[in-house]
């Protein structure tokens, strides 16, 4: 039975009992008080009398009742027309959307739950629409990414069985080159697929920052000198506590830390420093190197953007690290923030919670 009907029934049923009730209660008054009426009444035979008043008051509870369905189908009709309508529109919309037309949107204007309704369907469309769009990017982006490796490898390869390379240690450090590119990539998809489930299980356990990011910048610090690039660490006093997957936060920073190597020239410098300010550990990882536009700067922790694609392949990014340093920083309570000058250099900030109150300001201390 449609809401409708079940809207209509209901009126008819709570508007007859009224009706009901006064009938009983009215006949049965009447019915008491009829004998004084009766006896005390002048004119005509009082039984006759008696029987006529009994029966006006019949006859009206008759047309009472037919007005009570007059007024329960006009009721319905109305209330159907403003409650069932839009749930109608939004039935018809939700069904376009779940056959895939995430373009689709609930037309209801109104401020009552209806309307709320309507707004967090279209809000639901909108994600949905998002989600479609972003998956379709991923789709061609992985596909992309995929296929440059490849091509390159096909030529090499053909180049070798045409004799038009020579099978020396140089094109196979080529093909190498590009195999492992092709296998970072397929890991740093899985990965940012994990981190994207939310699936994945940290081990999360106490940990002095300090520790791991000395831990961090010492095996990196040879390639930072093969490189000539002057390394600092700064950090306020022991301990700063917090509670990390030691092995993703090291991913963090080694990340970052490779991207400041791997974008600066050299000559140039890059300083990491760590501050507590309130509640939170902050991780700077500043260098003085080549800088990142300001248009490309809201997109670089996007999935395969880099900001100079012919650049960043040359210096063998796949634009995914930062995806995936932000969904690790995200995951331990925490947040990144980038600001970058072209050709002055870029500062990234990692911000993470404390796992103690007591420490306060801290002036920085130590070195590399
Ligand atoms: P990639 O593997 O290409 O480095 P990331 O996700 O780590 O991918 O970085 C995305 C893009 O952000 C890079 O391609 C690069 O253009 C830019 N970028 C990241 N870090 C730096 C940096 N320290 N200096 C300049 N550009 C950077």
């Amino acid at each position: 039975m449609s809401i409708r009907w079940r809207l209509f029934l209901t009126y008819l049923v709570v508007v007859s009992m009224a009706v009901g009730i006064v009938a009983v209660s009215a006949h049965q008054f009447a019915a008491s008080h009829m004998p004084e009426f009766f006896h005390t009444n002048l004119h005509g035979s009082p039984m006759k009398r008696g029987h006529l008043f009994l029966q006006t008051i019949d006859e009206s509870l008759i047309y009472a009742g037919a007005s009570a369905i007059g007024i329960a189908l006009a009721l319905s009709f109305t209330l159907s027309r403003t409650l069932i309508g839009p749930v109608t529109h939004m039935m018809r919309v939700t069904q376009r959307i779940a056959n895939g037309n995430y373009a689709e949107r609930a037309s209801i204007h109104r401020v009552d739950e209806l309307g709320k309704l309507a707004a967090s369907l279209n809000v639901m469309a909108f994600r949905l629409e998002q989600t479609e769009e972003m998956r379709r990017k991923l789709i061609t982006d992985v596909t992309h990414e995929l296929s440059t490796p490849l091509t390159s490898m096909q030529g090499m390869m053909e180049g070798l069985l045409d004799g038009v390379f020579p099978p020396d240690r140089e094109t196979f450090t080529l093909i190498h080159q590009e195999t492992v590119r092709l296998q970072q990539l397929v890991h740093n998809l899985k990965e940012l697929s994990i981190l994207e489930s939310r699936s994945l299980s940290l081990d999360i356990r106490e940990y002095d920052l300090i520790l791991l990011l000395h831990a961090v910048i010492q095996k990196m610090g040879p390639s930072f000198l093969d490189k000539q690039i002057h390394l600092s660490w700064e950090h306020v006093p022991p301990p700063v506590p917090i509670l990390a997957d030691s092995n993703r936060m090291t991913q963090v920073f080694t990340n970052l830390l490779s991207n400041a190597l791997r974008y600066t020239t050299p000559g140039g410098r890059v300083s990491v420093h760590l501050v507590v300010t309130g509640q939170e550990a902050v991780v700077i990882v500043r260098d003085s190197g080549i800088g990142i536009a300001a248009h490309d700067l809201p997109h670089i922790f996007e999935r395969f953007y880099r900001a100079d694609r012919s650049r960043a392949r040359s210096t063998g990014g796949s634009g995914v690290g930062l995806s995936i340093v932000k969904e690790i920083v995200e995951l331990h309570g925490g947040s990144i923030e980038v600001t970058s000058e072209v050709n002055h250099g870029s500062c990234f900030r990692v911000s993470l919670p404390l796992l103690h109150e007591e420490n306060d300001a801290h002036t920085p201390a130590g070195g590399i």
